[in-house]
């Protein structure tokens, strides 16, 4: 598991694949990922991102 933080805020989240956008404060495309990159990005396959 992954954990995602908004660039604009500073909320996390924990999810498998990049949230479209942050769950605070709502913006999209602000959430970047914090550790283990390499292995969560390969387990995050397209079809299963929804
Ligand atoms: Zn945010």
């Amino acid at each position: 598991m992954a954990v995602w933080k908004c660039d604009k805020c500073g909320a996390t989240k924990e999810s498998r694949c990049k949230p479209r956008k942050c769950p605070e404060c709502g913006e999209s495309g602000t959430m970047v990922k914090e550790g283990c990159e390499a292995k969560a990005s390969s387990k995050c396959s397209r079809k299963r991102c929804s």
